[in-house]
């Protein structure tokens, strides 16, 4: 007897039976097979997919606790179909050394909703950086102000067993003139460094010169992957200006128009490794006192589903291929997978900030009208999400290192 059963269309392939026990699925068949203890049929105007991994997150909390706690931050990611996220170093006191890296774990472990794997920041020295990883920190992530560093603390993650993730952009051409060249300036800079095993994530990439300079590179040296975030895939620096104003500010800017859609054609062309939302914890005020970022977990997964109308490929950037990366058995709807997996409705609601569990508030997705919305969330065969409530169940840290396909769905 199965713990749970689930009928329905699975993305956009035909009606399927998926079977859990203990938290992982068992079967997937096109015919019934056998008794469960629980039975969920979807309507036909719903389909199943997994739910998201989410590898570029900031949650604050700490001392910034009136900005986006663990708690408000990780409940808008399961609202939004989102099971696992990693967690960005930049909060305060920063998570950069392997004491802080210790207490983040500690509060992710008791507050957060999802699974959670976390980016430790550049230490006072690198020899810090392997007790970190010990600590839990599945990566290491570098802000511009730190590339120059790069060489030496890559030098430390590689020889640790742990990724490296940037923010490439130049420093000192960020807010100048000369902004947009920024990221491509730098790329090259970082490109010339890395060698055949380097295991290096950049995170949002928001230039098509960028994206295409990595795209040549992975070819010959190391394991190079690339983030897309949704404002640089489906908005523009007008278009955000028209509609929130000064508020419109993110790092990396907001680029052209031409440039967006230059990047949508590329990520139709699989240039892009993973779809991550850069979600940013910054409340009203924040924003019109110039903190940069907007929230997006409770939205990031419909938006993806609207703007592409095509949940394979959504099903891949946003939840096979961060949680492989992550070394997760999770982000596909088949036997052996982690059951995190997601009731997506096809009808129509439409982005209100105001609605959102998330402290965020301001997003220039406001009053987009989405097509797909998030129904029903599993975690591990748990229901986490029923359309209105969000519920806490047993959450675990990622690490990174490959999970054995173990049943009972715990990463180690
Ligand atoms: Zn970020």
């Amino acid at each position: 007897m199965f713990d749970l059963a689930v009928y329905g269309r699975v993305c956009g392939g035909p009606k399927s039976w998926v079977s859990v026990e203990e938290g992982m699925i068992v079967r997937v068949s096109r015919e019934r097979a056998g008794k469960s203890a629980a039975e969920m049929v979807l309507s036909d105007s719903q389909f199943l997919m997994p739910a998201a991994t989410d590898l570029h997150v900031h949650l604050r909390d700490f001392a910034q606790k009136k900005k986006e706690t663990v708690e408000t931050g990780t409940k808008s990611a399961i609202a939004g179909g989102i099971t696992t996220v990693a967690d960005m170093p930049n909060t305060d006191p920063k998570v950069d050394s392997a004491r802080m890296v210790e207490k983040r774990v500690d509060l992710l472990r008791s507050d957060s909703y999802t699974d959670f794997a976390l980016h430790a920041g550049a230490p006072d020295s690198p020899q810090e950086v392997a007790k970190m990883h010990a600590a839990g920190a599945f990566a290491l992530k570098l802000y511009p102000p730190e590339l120059g560093g790069f060489h030496e603390l890559l030098k430390e993650t590689s020889r640790a067993g742990m990724k490296m993730a940037v923010h490439a952009e130049e420093f000192a051409l960020i807010g100048t003139e000369s902004a947009p060249l920024a990221e491509g300036v730098a790329v090259r800079k970082i490109l010339q460094q890395v060698g055949q095993r380097s295991d290096v994530r950049f995170a949002h990439v928001s230039t098509a010169d960028g994206a295409s300079e990595i795209a040549r590179a992975r070819r010959i040296a190391g394991r190079l992957t690339m983030e897309v975030s949704p404002h640089h895939l489906f908005m523009d620096e007008e278009m955000a200006d028209k509609r929130i104003g000064v508020t419109k500010k993110v790092n990396p800017s907001l680029r052209s128009r031409s440039n967006s859609a230059k990047m949508r054609r590329m990520m139709l062309r699989g240039i892009f490794d993973f779809y991550a939302s850069d979600h940013a914890p910054h409340t009203v005020e924040d924003k019109f006192q110039g903190s940069p970022g907007f929230p997006a977990l409770e939205f990031s997964l419909p938006l993806f589903l609207t703007k592409t109308d095509d949940p394979e490929l959504v099903a891949r950037m946003y939840c096979e291929a961060p949680a492989t990366y992550l070394g997760l058995r999770k982000g596909r709807v088949r036997k052996g997978y982690t059951a995190d997996l997601v009731v997506v409705g096809r009808r129509d609601w439409k982005i209100d900030p105001e609605k959102f569990v998330s402290k965020g508030r301001v997003t220039p997705f406001a009053g987009e009208t989405m097509r797909y919305a998030i129904d029903h969330v599993l975690k591990a065969g748990k229901t986490v999400f029923d359309g209105r409530r969000v519920t806490k169940t047993e959450t675990v840290l990622v690490t990174g290192r490959p999970q054995k396909s173990s049943r009972g769905g715990v990463s180690r």
